[in-house]
């Protein structure tokens, strides 16, 4: 019997390690091993995981793919890292893979296409996680102003934003949506998120709101889609290319020296998403007087904290962030604006 493999999509900051850690919460005694793949060299999101201390939950059934997005490194990485899950004497029940926050779906389901990987495993499920309120802000919608000049210029082909068109190719690629943080939307916001998504898929997929990332697990497992064998029904803006590029987005590090105010910093990141169109920011921070690591998680202009585990014997307690945006941002500026 072929393992089952759900591909779990969305946005930077939509909530897919917080849906995650809830799946192996609630996981009821099924062994998952979990694939995680993010943009930014920190590797905060398998952190976020490990440090969570889920009973069962192994450290080692907790892969990270650091080398760019999964979509585009599925023959270096991808495949070798599901041979090796494969492989195991005792390979997992299911396999859950998050890929990155810019991460196009489409061509890591094709690799499952792949003869040596076909054979064993399937994709039971894509699942698209969509930031409610971000979506009803409108931060997907295009440009106005770049439409028009586009126009303009007559190209009629392909006038959407970077982030736009993300965002489409991953709920092009679903088999069920989630729209998430859906508390913080009233229900009128949420009736126009949920028309705004309907409008971009291609055909009828279930659209389930949720809070916190907070789902059955008998809804999100055993969904049964066998997306590899369904590729056509899964359009993406890339179709016909045989390359992509992120080269709309930049990532980069910043360190603080010493500890930090919890406090002091969420203001210095709120206003810096504000003043230089950051999209992510993500870290841990070592707080003066605090045993344990402050997970700062930044979508926007919205910024929580809050502790996990404590720092360990053989770590130096620091402070690091990773700040995503559109290409261009202004590094030194925003560093500045972020150490205060
Ligand atoms: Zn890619």
């Amino acid at each position: 019997m072929k393992i089952p493999a759900t591909v779990i999509t969305g946005f930077l900051g939509a909530g897919k390690t917080t849906l995650i850690r809830h799946l192996l919460e609630n996981a009821g005694g099924r062994r998952i091993a979990l694939v995680i793949n993010e943009f930014g060299d920190l590797g905060v999101d398998r952190e976020v995981i490990t440090g969570c201390a889920i009973p069962g939950c192994d450290a080692d059934d907790v892969v990270e793919l650091a080398n760019g997005c999964i979509c585009c490194t599925v023959a270096d990485d991808f495949l070798p890292t599901m041979e090796m899950l494969l492989d195991r004497d005792t390979p997992p029940d299911h396999i859950v893979i998050e890929t990155s926050g810019l991460a196009l779906p489409k061509p890591l389901v094709k690799a499952f296409t792949w003869p040596e990987i076909r054979a064993r495993v399937t994709v039971d499920g894509v699942i698209a996680v969509v930031d409610a309120p971000a979506v009803a802000a409108g931060r997907f919608a295009d440009d106005p102003d770049a439409v028009a000049g586009q126009r303009e210029a007559a190209d009629t082909l392909d006038h959407h934003s970077p982030l736009e068109e993300v965002f489409e190719d991953q709920l092009l690629a679903a088999d069920m949506v989630l729209l998430n943080k859906a508390d913080l939307v009233d229900a009128a916001g949420l009736a126009a998120v949920r028309r705004r998504v309907e409008e971009e898929l291609p055909r009828a997929v279930k659209i389930v709101e949720t809070r916190h990332g907070r789902l059955d697990v008998n809804v999100l497992l055993g969904l049964l889609a066998g997306a590899e064998d369904d590729l056509d029904a899964r359009p993406s803006h890339h179709d016909g290319e045989d390359d992509h590029d992120h080269d709309d987005f930049e990532s980069f590090e910043v360190r603080l020296a010493g500890s930090a105010d919890p406090d002091a910093l969420k203001f210095r990141i709120e206003a810096a998403a504000r003043d230089h169109g950051i999209l992510r920011v993500k870290g841990f921070v070592h707080v003066a007087g605090k045993p344990r690591r402050h997970v700062i998680q930044g979508v926007g202009g919205r910024v929580d904290g809050y502790y996990d585990r404590p720092w360990g014997a053989d770590e130096t307690p620091e402070s690091r962030l990773v700040v995503i945006g559109l290409q261009g941002l202004d590094r030194a500026a925003v560093t500045r604006a972020l150490q205060g």
